[in-house]
Parts: C-alpha cells; sequence; structure tokens
C-alpha cells in the first residue's frame, strides 16, 4: 500500500550551472538549475565577498583623503 503513495517520485540528476551534478528526488525526469550549494554565494562566499570589498576599497580611496 505505503510504496504506492508516490508512483511517480524519481530519482533525478540534477545538472546545475557550474557544472555540478547531484541526484535528488522529483517528479520531474531532468532538471537543471542556476546555482547550487556548491557555487552558490551564500554557500562559498567567494563572489559576492570579493565584490564588496572592491567596492569599500574604492569608497576609502575616494574619501579617505
Ligand atoms: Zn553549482
Amino acid at each position: 500500500m505505503r510504496e504506492n503513495i508516490h508512483p511517480d517520485y524519481n530519482e533525478v540528476q540534477v545538472t546545475c550551472g557550474c557544472g555540478n551534478k547531484f541526484v535528488t528526488g522529483s517528479v520531474k525526469k531532468e532538471l537543471r538549475v542556476d546555482v547550487c550549494s556548491k557555487c552558490h554565494p551564500f554557500y562559498t562566499g567567494q563572489q559576492r565577498a570579493i565584490s564588496v570589498g572592491g567596492r569599500i576599497e574604492k569608497f576609502n580611496k575616494r574619501y579617505s583623503k
């Protein structure tokens, strides 16, 4: 009985824009995403930190004198 509750729920391979691939559960057969847990700025902190740092440097240079 219970095994038939989710008849269309399968394991699907998700392809991310960064090239990372991982498997998750979905009713879809294929998934494509722009960001995943490995490349999202919230998790890596790199892209956002670099851009913000650059802005702060310019700001300090402009107003430090
Ligand atoms: Zn990714």
